[in-house]
């Protein structure tokens, strides 16, 4: 479902004060990413609220300008969003969580925008790599015969499917994204969100307090997570046990079973340069005062090729064309 043609003129002037420098059809990009949201009951919500937006009952009700959004001045615009912003009407606040995060996400992840903040761009054309695995779409009724289902082919379920594999059984694995390799990987994060993220990186819980930042792909979020490897910590296990009922992860096969993964992930420390993105980020006072850890990562040895963490939630093409057991 698509927007009315009245919300849609109220968005064009809420994505131009959310970024006022953005091109002119900013607005209308967004009003196509709406169009995509998982839920309809957002769409119809967010359309609900916008047509209000452009009421002047409403705005002098509730933010004192009694003026229709669309012909308000833009420090008026500005102050009536930031009052959205911080309303105690639960509904107000979502719709401008949803408005901002649409209209950011829809514009610093624009080709060429990325850079002008600091994001350092792809690397090159994406390689032309084969893909070796060959998924049965299925797209009607069949039947398919096995001793066992696994339904995702994430971190989870890809190593469960290995194993039982490798246990001589006969396995089938559903997964519901696409199947990307090297040859997608063209760094650009509006394609990696729209190709390989659950709802295009759009996914939410219900109240829009949390966006749930999910791989959804072949591989699931082995694709694109970036590459950050602790051993589970002991409070952690300890809470799984007793909380959880799960006494298995306080046992010495749990922990042999850590050090079992890190070994074959390569986990090691020579990969912690903070990537660009980071470092732009830590030029910001307000976010992490130039602070960084020093964290483990999953790499490859014995070359130690340099993971690409710049680009790595986009896919990274070294770590993949290195390690041919990922998928
Ligand atoms: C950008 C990003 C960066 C991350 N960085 C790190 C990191 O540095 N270190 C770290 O430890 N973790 C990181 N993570 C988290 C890590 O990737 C996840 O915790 C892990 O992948 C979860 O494994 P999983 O098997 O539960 O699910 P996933 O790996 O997400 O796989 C689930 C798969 O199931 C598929 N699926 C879901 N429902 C269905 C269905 N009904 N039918 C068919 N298929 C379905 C999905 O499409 C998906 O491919 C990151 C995640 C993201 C998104």
């Amino acid at each position: 479902m698509s927007l009315s043609p009245a919300a849609q003129r109220v968005l064009r002037a809420v994505a131009a004060t959310l970024v006022p420098d953005a091109p002119a059809d900013l607005g209308d990009r967004v009003a196509a990413k709406v169009a995509t949201l998982p839920r309809p009951a957002d769409r119809a919500e967010l359309d609900v609220l916008l047509r209000l937006l452009d009421t002047r009952a409403v705005n002098l009700m509730l933010s004192g300008i009694p003026t229709p959004f669309t012909r308000m001045t833009a420090a008026q615009r500005e102050r009536c969003l930031r009052g959205w912003a911080t309303s105690r009407l639960p509904p107000r606040r979502k719709a401008f969580q949803a408005l901002k995060r649409l209209t950011t996400v829809t514009h610093y992840t624009t080709p060429g925008v990325a850079k002008t903040v600091g994001y350092p761009g792809p690397l090159s054309p994406p390689p032309h790599t084969p893909k070796p695995i060959r998924p049965t779409l299925v797209t009607a009724d069949t039947t398919l015969s096995c001793d066992v289902v696994v339904v995702g082919s994430g971190a989870g379920g890809g190593v469960v499917a290995g194993e039982l594999t490798a246990a001589g059984k006969d396995v089938i694995v559903l997964e519901k994204g696409g199947y990307r390799n090297e040859a997608d990987f063209t760094h650009q994060e509006g394609d990696a969100l729209a190709t390989m993220y659950d709802a295009g990186g759009l996914l939410a819980t219900r109240d829009l307090g949390l966006v749930v930042l999910q791989g959804s792909t072949l591989g699931g979020g082995t694709v694109i997570n970036y590459t950050t490897s602790l051993a589970t910590p002991d409070a952690v296990r300890g809470e799984w046990a007793r909380v959880h009922g799960l006494p298995h992860f306080e046992t010495a096969e749990y922990t042999r079973a850590l050090a079992a993964v890190a070994a074959r992930l390569g986990v090691n420390t020579d990969h912690a340069r903070p990537s660009a993105s980071r470092r732009a980020a830590a030029r910001c006072p307000r976010l992490l005062s130039g602070r960084f850890l020093r964290l483990l990562r999953h790499g490859v040895p014995p070359r130690r090729e340099a993971i690409d963490l710049d680009h790595v939630s986009a896919g990274c093409r070294r770590l993949r064309r290195a390690d041919r057991r990922r998928l």
